[in-house]
């Protein structure tokens, strides 16, 4: 036995040192990115949610069981690493105190050996799952539908041919030990004992060197596959747990993060470029988290499966950004680990080169991320929302676009006009800020403006926005909500003039100077007002005002105008009677949906109109797909691939709705226009209309058509 011992410790001795240098490395390269102490600090404040992620995402498998077959194929094998542990402490219990050796206390029950043999057999089937989706999803075959275009797809074959060989190995050792009379269950692990079987004719001298020989296998399989893990994209099976509880709470999407440096907010009173970090302007910029983010991307390719940026022929494939940031710290690394200038000058050539490339930049300056790649980013939330280990690419997206905006100022030119406009009349549009309160001269009853103070006995102040004030169409929405408000008797307020932009514009293109600005002028609007609870009806600003202007000192109770409705349907203050014989699909707004969670009561609205027939569009929800308007991209050209408000329309279309309803003033705009270029090419009826689901309500309590005026 000794020379078992000798080659299965010597293994053990050297797996151990090979992949514990690669830890080490991966260790010092993650803590020399920026300091990120609110992580660490919402952890601590919050353990138990902590505990709750681990058990819901991890564990739970949560958002890979919503890929149903894939998700179930994972969710085995994951479960296997977890379980088949205890087989690899039988192993070296066996390995080092003797072949007939068994887990103390529950080392001989049957239910042990059963789960241990249930376990395996359900990681082969995981296993033939992933080949034949591996192989339908083949990048060759379906190219850029393919979630794994671009994926390190040699790799992860050879991760599932190394998992296959842990399998066979461990039903080998264990059959073999089960002959010889040494294996710990004489009932239960079925599979190993059927092996067993098998194998009872041969000879003890026999078994005895195949039981020696299979033991040494399956050890030995698991020191390759724990060196071939660190140094590859499954690196994620110890990280996933890492990143998941150093996540942004409750996910990556809602607010957007103030701008840090080292680890502390910027005060843009005191903060210098020269010394302070804006953005991410190159890879040591990171934070620790960020680098942990890259390496824990296990390469699936689900965010890109759902970009819109991707689907209509973009080069923005959320998973391609974040892993072209991960070869580039990779490759950079020896550069940034280096303890001086000296030690950086003997570096080899490539090395140098890859230090020298720009964060952002075309191919003109080999730059990591392409501009085009940086800008096509709708902030839709889909990536973030599907990415099973909770990898926040927007945060990143962002934080690369401040650096390009505040200090390259570079940045498409059209959205300069927006930026100027918000600067100097706030708003988008550069409209005079006495034009808010026309919409209001259009309606037959008063609306209050808040003159300094709300009103005592008004409830609500009513956001308006720029789109809901100052775009036609977007101004029917407005009057439509103001109308029901006051048919509600709720008692509601405007600021009229005094309302600025959110500021979300500008923060979403990176120019966070212009974002706090604005913010700080509208939170004195509203704390000097006294104001306490906010409906507003543009996601964005819903959006900025709950999750954002906390972050300025304004925190309010904020609703979105759906979400009022839909209570006071419900509570019976709005009684929709009139009919409305229409097939209508209804598209969800990024901003509501995926980054608030409002996904019911726009669509309890509609089921409480009679004679509405909702039908789903394919991507909804969740899975909802973009109109094309946000993260700024609104006040941007789209000149690359196909549109993606006309991707979405084209969608709607196969639903064959009499209209698309949506909650969204930017969505509203978006999906008209691509619905109008539809009616002028003859691909959809001249009756077809996009409205706001409180225009299709408002129709309904009056029995009158809204949109047609
Ligand atoms: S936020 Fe949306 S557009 Fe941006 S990378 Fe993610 S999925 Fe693509
Ligand atoms: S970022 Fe997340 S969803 Fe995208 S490929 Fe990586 S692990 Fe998968």
């Amino acid at each position: 036995m000794w020379w078992v011992i000798l080659i299965g410790l010597a293994g053990t001795a050297a797996a151990i040192v090979v992949a514990g240098r690669r830890v080490l490395f991966l260790y010092k390269l993650a803590k020399s990115g920026q300091p990120a102490p609110e992580r660490v600090a919402s952890v601590r404040r919050d353990p138990k949610a902590d505990v709750e992620g681990q058990v819901v995402e991890v564990f739970g498998q949560r958002k890979l069981l919503k890929w149903t077959v894939a998700g179930l194929a994972h969710f085995f094998v994951m479960w296997a690493f977890i379980l088949l542990i205890t087989v690899y402490l039988e192993a070296y219990g066996a390995l080092l105190l003797g072949l007939d050796f068994h887990i103390p206390l529950i080392g001989r029950w049957p239910v042990v050996g059963f789960i241990q043999d249930f376990i395996a057999v359900m990681c082969l089937l995981g296993l033939a799952t992933f080949t034949a989706i591996r192989i339908k999803n083949s990048p060759k075959r379906l190219d850029r539908q393919s979630r794994f275009k671009g994926s390190h797809t040699g790799g992860a074959w050879l991760i599932l041919f190394m998992i296959f060989n842990g399998i066979w190995t461990l039903f080998f050792f264990r059959g073999v030990s089960s002959a010889a009379g040494h294996f710990p269950y004489k009932s239960g692990a079925f599979v190993s004992i059927g092996v067993g079987k098998l194998l009872n004719g041969l000879s003890a001298g026999t078994l005895d060197i195949l039981e020696k020989i299979g033991l040494l296998m399956h050890i030995g399989v698991a020191l390759v596959f724990l060196v071939i893990v660190v140094n590859s994209k499954h690196l994620h099976i110890f990280l996933a747990p890492v990143n998941v509880m150093f996540k942004r709470r409750p996910d990556g999407l809602g607010a957007v993060q103030p701008m840090r440096s080292d680890g502390k907010i910027l005060d843009f009173e005191e903060a210098d470029p020269d010394v302070d970090t804006f953005g991410r302007g190159k890879i040591e910029d990171f934070t620790w988290k960020g680098l942990l983010d890259m390496a824990t991307c296990t390469e699936c390719g689900r965010c890109q499966s759902q970009c819109p940026a991707w689907n209509t022929g973009k080069p923005l494939s959320p998973k391609m950004l974040i892993l072209e940031l991960r070869d580039h710290a990779f490759a950079k690394a020896p550069y940034i680990l280096a303890a001086n200038d000296e030690e950086r000058a003997k570096l080899p050539a490539s090395v140098i080169a890859e230090a020298e490339r720009p964060l952002v930049g075309g191919a003109d300056v080999n730059g990591v991320i392409d501009p085009d790649v940086l800008w096509s980013c709708t902030n839709c939330g889909a990536c973030v929302e599907q990415c099973p280990v909770d990898i926040e690419h927007i945060d990143h997206i962002l934080d690369m676009r401040r650096f390009q905006v505040m200090i390259e100022s570079s940045f498409p030119s059209e959205a300069g006009v927006m930026l100027k406009n918000l600067e100097n009349k706030g708003t988008p549009w550069g409209m005079s800020e006495m034009k808010r309160l026309e919409w209001i001269e259009e309606l037959d009853f008063e609306v209050e403006v808040v003159d300094e103070k709300m009103p005592a006995d008004t409830e609500y102040l009513f956001w308006v926005g720029c789109a809901g004030a100052l775009e036609d169409r977007a101004k029917k929405t407005t009057k439509a909500v103001a109308e029901l408000l006051h048919i509600a008797g709720v008692k509601f307020a405007v600021l009229g003039p005094a309302e600025a932009c959110t500021g979300d514009p500008a923060r979403r293109l990176g120019m966070e100077f212009v974002f706090q600005m604005l913010g700080q002028q509208n939170v004195e609007t509203l704390n000097e007002a006294g104001v306490k609870k906010i409906v507003a009806t543009c996601p964005h600003c819903f959006n900025t005002l709950a999750n954002e202007y906390p972050q300025l000192g304004g925190t309010y109770e904020v609703v979105h105008h759906t979400q009022l409705l839909s209570h006071l349907v419900e509570t019976g203050k709005l009684v929709p009677v009139g009919r409305i014989e229409e097939n209508i699909t209804y598209h969800d707004p990024c901003f509501l949906g995926r980054h608030n969670k409002v996904y019911s009561q726009p669509r309890d609205i509609m089921a409480k109109v009679p004679g509405v027939k909702t039908q789903e569009m394919h991507r909804c929800k969740e899975r909802g797909f973009c109109c094309g308007a946000g993260g700024a991209r609104m006040w941007m050209e789209e000149r690359i691939g196909k549109r993606i408000n006309t991707e979405r329309v084209d969608e709607a279309l196969e639903t064959n709705p009499d209209t698309v309803s949506t909650a969204c003033p930017f969505c509203l705009v978006m999906l008209g226009d691509a619905i109008n270029e539809k009616k002028n090419s003859g691909e959809a009826k001249e009756s077809l209309e996009v409205l706001d689901v409180s225009q299709l309500l408002l129709r309904s309590i009056k029995d009158t058509p809204v949109a047609a005026e």
